[in-house]
């Protein structure tokens, strides 16, 4: 056994692939892009759906890729298994409609074992296979395996509703008797019994059949392109080969928990191993999420990084941290990783502070969930589910710590219902998740279909020829209604970078049809959706293709304009910017980007004016077409998760703007005419949007904005919007005016009505009591009536009732009367039930409204009857 580091193992396993063949793909960002479906990228596969699915063509059929993976559903297994993540990078190889069973099974084995590489005990793999694969058996006993290291699993299938799956294969590696504390052997693995001693280290799908529903496993039809999906975990490679108890130990996260030990006021130990694991697991995956542009919120990914440091937080407190100090462990972080993600480094300074800002949140957190849990529970015996778990799940507070509050107070928890909440939200999430990991189904004729198609930027009408004509992805001879076609040239552009497709139409002598969405397919052919209004569509066929101009022409000047916003973002902000995302429309663009605090309206002004300053500027814009290496120097800038090709386009305006686009631009600045920033909004955590418009449609914002003003001028009776200002000033100067002398007058008018009431008073057990009806039931009115009968009769039960169309009830409660146990809050909650209305307040003062006028005698009654 080879003792390697976590980075040495990256490096030879890259190195080994690649030796046999596969094309080194870089990590993708955790974040999935274009995938709604999937909160994280969550194995190496999923950041290759695409060319799993055929949606895009692999740069080749053999890939191998280091995969950062996120498995939230593995969240509750972590500190207390040897090895669960939930952050971890997978170690992948991949065929796709190459090499099959025996050569992965041959280069397994190989890596494993060989002295070359990791150089394995071969004594100690384990290998599990399906019962009906026998292929998969004989080709590791041909590898030399022992009939017993070989374990047949019904379980072994990977199968997710529809669509390819098939039989799987597993590595074990058994760690000894030491990690077997009931000596229960192989039984562990044939069993299926969660063990720390074998530990699956690498899983091997034969992605080779198309599920159906209704049809029996072993009658799915073969694919016609078969996949082999690997994935294998860096961690627990790490800890096999370095010889530790558990993943923990290994380099990488040995150093987090040193320097949590500097923290705690207690060592990693056999009875804290939990916490530091926590910690170390969870300081990981916030790091790495954040950097790939996570940041904190109250849904989807969001709540799963603030899950993982409330957890983190709270197992920290059981070892004595009480302050923050999550975000002193990032460096660490970095640090153990930074070779392999330099990019890690340069987000240093944005990731510490969203994780400092966070955890300081959390702790102010628990201390306000107290007072809410104190809130819940006060006069109470019990402290139902739901609000245990509202605790738990809408403030983040533990229900340990909510327990431990209520067992001091002597109030029990309702645990049943606090799971029976759990389960209903993890309901929720699993359907949520459900077909995440489906593979769309392949379409084979787009998948082989792949002639020369050019795309002409200029967008001017173009005569082209129908190359390929398909209905729903599949091929047909011709098209009459709905479907899609592909031209040899086309001037219209498919949807990408944010930028939607163009519209339009196509004819000739014989046929008229519209195009109302244009993609690109697997080999990047621009796919023309159309409906046909007249005539035909076939192959061969000749048409003039013509797209609205008009909306390419503002698309384009909105598109520049995003580059030229982006810029002054820059430069305004600090250059702490990252973009999250874009959409450019005829109509309107929006950009989402990083940046941790509002933006000040003088901000937005400056960032407003600099790109209108370079509108009129006048600078041109330039396109060019550069290898990919040379354009990194020039430090053109990229989307976090965009792939690019061999060659990329750079779009540049001078000094001021270079970034890596396919869209489509203005020449020269000065075409795209205005600029203005409609709104600006949060949209998550740590996530701003802009939605800005220009040219055109900048003017008509201006104006309907302008619109406003002059309407409000007309309302105000001012001649122009420039006296809008002093207009308003002495408007409200003198509603304030008269707000005043109202308020001076009702006040004079409560006292005159309080004192012909004060004889009214009788006296009732202890104190006096008045209940009275009045003829004007404006509540304030009332309680002012109250409040100054209060003053004179502090030993009182007050109760007005406001009988006007309406009942509105007002009513004090103070000094013997309150003793007493008289609560205003109950009294009026019974008048105003009585009364079909409702109300309530505190003990010594509330109000209330009734609709039924006809029942106040009655309800006068009720009271009599009902005070102390
Ligand atoms: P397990 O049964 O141990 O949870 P799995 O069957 O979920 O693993 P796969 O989906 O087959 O795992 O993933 C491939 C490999 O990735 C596993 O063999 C393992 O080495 C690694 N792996 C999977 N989940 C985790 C995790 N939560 N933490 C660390 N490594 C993991
Ligand atoms: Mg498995």
């Amino acid at each position: 056994m080879k003792k390697l580091s976590g980075n040495e193992i990256r490096k030879m396993w890259l190195a080994f692939f690649k030796e046999k063949g596969h094309h080194i793909e870089k990590g993708a960002s955790l974040i999935p892009y274009n995938d709604p479906t999937l909160l994280w990228i969550n194995s190496g596969v999923a950041a290759l759906k695409k060319y799993m699915d055929g949606s895009e063509v692999p740069p080749s059929r053999r890939i191998t890729n280091v995969q950062k993976s996120i498995r939230t559903n593995d969240m509750d297994k972590v500190g207390y298994t040897s090895r669960h993540h939930t952050f971890f990078e997978m170690l992948g190889c991949f065929s796709i409609g190459d090499y099959f069973r025996k050569e992965i099974i041959e280069w397994a084995y190989e890596i494993l074992t060989s002295e070359r590489w990791f150089a394995m005990d071969k004594d100690k793999l384990y290998f599990t296979y399906n019962p009906l694969d026998l292929d998969t058996r004989d080709n590791w006993l041909k590898q030399g395996v022992s009939p017993d290291h070989l374990i047949a699993l019904e379980g072994n299938y990977w199968q997710i509703g529809e669509g390819p799956c098939g039989p799987n294969t597993e590595v074990f590696y058994d760690r000894g008797e030491k990690y077997d504390p009931d000596h229960l052997g192989i039984k562990l693995l044939e069993d299926e019994i969660e063990n720390d001693r074998y530990i699956e280290i690498w899983g091997i799908v034969f992605s080779q059949y198309n599920a159906q529903a209704g049809v029996d496993r072993k009658d799915f039809k073969e694919l016609p392109s078969k996949n082999i999906d690997t994935g294998a975990g860096l961690e627990r490679i790490a800890s096999i080969l370095q010889e530790t108890d558990s993943n923990f130990e290994t380099d990488l996260f040995m150093p987090l928990i040193k320097e949590t030990e500097k923290h705690a006021n207690v060592g990693y130990g056999e009875k804290t191993k939990t916490p530091y694991r926590v910690i170390a697991d969870h300081i990981r995956s916030l790091t790495f999420a954040i950097s790939d542009g996570a940041s904190f919120s109250n849904e989807g990914r969001g709540y799963v990084l603030r899950r993982l440091l409330r957890r983190a937080s709270r197992f920290a407190k059981k070892i004595g941290i009480n302050e923050a100090f999550l975000y002193k462990l990032v460096d660490v972080v970095i640090d153990i990783n930074k070779d392999f993600y330099p990019e890690l480094a340069t987000n240093s300074a944005s990731i510490k502070k969203a994780i400092k800002i966070e955890e300081e949140k959390f702790l102010k957190t628990l201390s306000s969930g107290e007072s809410l849990l104190r809130e819940f529970i006060a006069g109470k015996k019990v402290l139902n589910g739901k609000d245990a778990f509202k605790l738990y799940d809408t403030f983040g507070f533990p229900l340990e710590l909510t327990k431990e509050i209520c067992h001091e107070e002597g109030v029990e928890v309702d645990e049943k219902g606090f799971e029976e909440e759990m389960n209903a939200q993890k309901e929720r999430a699993r359907n949520a998740r459900s077909d995440e990991q489906s593979m769309h189904k392949q379409s084979k004729d787009l998948l082989d279909f792949n002639l020369p198609s050019e795309f002409d930027y200029s967008g001017s009408n173009l005569i082209a020829h129908v190359i390929g004509v398909f209905k729903d992805g599949v091929k047909v001879d011709e098209i009459t209604s709905e479907g899609e076609v592909i031209f040899d040239k086309t001037n219209f552009y498919a949807e990408s970078g944010g930028q939607v497709s163009d519209k339009g139409e196509i004819r000739n002598s014989s046929t008229f049809a519209e195009v109302t969405e244009v993609i690109k397919a697997p080999n990047k052919e621009h796919l023309h959706t159309v409906k046909v209004m007249k005539g035909s569509i076939k192959v061969g066929d000749e048409f003039l293709l013509e797209i609205n101009k008009e909306a390419r022409e503002l698309t384009k000047r909105n598109h520049s304009a995003t580059h030229l916003l982006q810029s002054a973002l820059n430069e305004v902000l600090g250059g702490d910017i990252k973009q999250m995302g874009s959409y450019v429309d005829s109509e309107y663009l929006r950009f989402d980007f990083t940046y941790p605090t509002k933006i000040t309206e003088e901000e937005l002004n400056s960032i407003e004016e600099l790109v209108n300053k370079w509108i009129s500027d006048s600078i041109k814009g330039d396109i060019e077409v550069l290898p990919i290496e040379e354009a990194n120097k020039l430090g053109a800038k990229s989307f976090f998760s965009e792939k690019y090709g061999d060659y990329v386009r750079v779009v540049s305006f001078g000094d001021i703007s270079k970034e890596f686009c396919g869209g489509t631009h203005v020449s020269n600045t000065l075409e795209i005419g205005s600029f203005v920033i409609e709104s600006e909004e949060s949209i998550a955590s740590g996530v701003r949007r802009i939605i800005a418009r220009s040219s055109l449609n900048a003017y008509k914002l201006v104006k309907e904005r302008l619109a406003i003003l002059d309407n409000v001028a007309k309302t105000l009776g001012t001649k122009s919007i420039y006296e809008i200002d002093k207009k308003l000033a002495s408007t409200l100067a003198n509603e304030a005016k008269s707000k005043h002398e109202n308020s001076v007058l009702l006040d004079k008018l409560a006292h005159q009505v309080a004192s012909g009431l004060l004889s009214k008073f009788e006296s009732a057990n202890g104190y006096e009591l008045l209940i009275a009806k009045l003829d004007e039931n404006d509540l304030s009115f009332l309680n002012k009536i109250g409040d100054d009968l209060k003053s004179v009769k502090t030993n009182s039960l007050i109760v007005l009732l406001g009988v006007k169309d309406e009942v509105s009830i007002s009513t004090m409660v103070n000094g013997e009367a309150l003793t007493k146990g008289n609560k205003a809050g109950d009294l009026v909650k019974l008048i105003a039930t009585h009364l079909g209305g409702s109300g309530g307040g505190r003990p010594n003062m509330a109000n209330g409204r009734g609709k039924d006028t006809s029942k106040v005698d009655e309800a006068i009654e009720l009271v009599k009857k009902n005070i102390k």
